[in-house]
């Protein structure tokens, strides 16, 4: 099997766009009777075209999502990688097709100074953290390094940039039947610690996100939190809504929520940033995202 799309991935036959979050939580699966409405699995987002799903990131949530995958298989599927922190890959080992032999897997992510892709995919099945050896995945496997520039699957056209976060962290654009979707999990939007990616680094996201339908944005903490977290490589939703109204988008969800943030405080705060957003005369449409939701757009814009 290639990696040319393959009809029989689509979720739905209409002709529409729509986004999943199988993971919205950072840092480390948080399920329990708090966190039912958001969920507990940790980043994985698909975007699903007419003709293809592409999966970015391999959270906790991309295990169910590979079972969703394997009902309709055999599957030719592309993950994306914003970077490698734990909470990104760790439901790779988990993801079904991996021992399928019938399924193609293609991982693309950013290179990690001299350590390719396939190590640091691999290094995590090392017998010290995992009982399933690497070398058991049956799935034809292929690995690709985006550190900069665009890619291109299906009708899918992507663009990457380097953002503020420990290590070589990128977010995307994605381009799909007339729409843009923004997705950048990790991103410390202020403060002074990632001063190698300066100059104009404010002015380069903003054009990056620019006139997005759609932005799902790290915002982990609030204003009273950030001051303890300075450096740790992560927003605020106050910072994150001001990109995404500098960068005129349309709807903005907040993600990679903290652990420990409750459905009831994410409701809370989403109501508050609503008010702000309204007094301020902005029309951009708020939510935090929700683990199994689809966000649905039309086929053409
Ligand atoms: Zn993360
Ligand atoms: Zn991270």
């Amino acid at each position: 099997m290639d990696f040319a799309p393959s009809p029989s991935q689509a979720r739905s036959t209409s002709e529409g766009i729509t986004v999943r979050c199988w993971g919205t939580r950072g840092s480390i699966p948080s399920p329990g009777p708090k966190t039912v409405e958001h969920g507990g699995n940790t980043t994985c987002l698909e975007v699903c075209g007419p003709d293809l799903r592409i999966v970015f990131d391999a959270g906790s949530g991309i295990r169910p999502f590979g079972t969703d995958l394997v009902e309709r298989g055999p599957n030719a599927v592309h993950i994306f990688l914003t970077h490698f922190h734990w909470d990104h890959i760790q439901g790779f080992p988990f993801f079904a097709p991996l021992y399928d032999p019938e399924d193609s897997i293609k991982v693309i992510g950013p290179k990690q100074k001299d350590i390719d892709v396939q190590n640091l995919f691999a290094g995590q099945m090392g017998p010290i953290y995992f009982p399933v050896p690497f070398s058991f995945v049956a799935a034809h496997m292929e690995f690709e390094h985006l550190n900069e520039g665009g890619y291109e699957v299906g009708d899918f056209e992507l663009e990457v940039m380097r953002v503020r976060h420990p290590s070589f962290v990128i977010g995307y654009k994605i381009k799909i039947g007339g729409h843009v979707i923004c997705f950048i999990p990790d991103n410390e939007l202020e403060g002074d610690v990632y001063n190698e990616l300066e100059p104009n680094f404010r002015k380069r996201l903003v054009d990056f996100c620019g006139d997005a339908d759609l932005l799902l944005h790290d915002s982990m903490y609030t204003e009273e939190e950030y001051p303890h977290r300075a450096g740790w490589g992560h927003s605020t939703f106050e910072q994150t809504m001001r990109l995404g109204q500098d960068a005129g988008v349309k709807k903005l969800l907040f993600t990679h929520h903290d652990p420990m943030r409750t459905d009831y405080e994410l409701s809370a705060i989403v109501a508050k940033m609503r008010e702000d957003a309204a007094r301020s005369g902005s029309g951009m449409i708020i939510e935090a995202a929700k683990e199994g939701v689809d966000y649905t757009m039309d086929g053409d814009a």
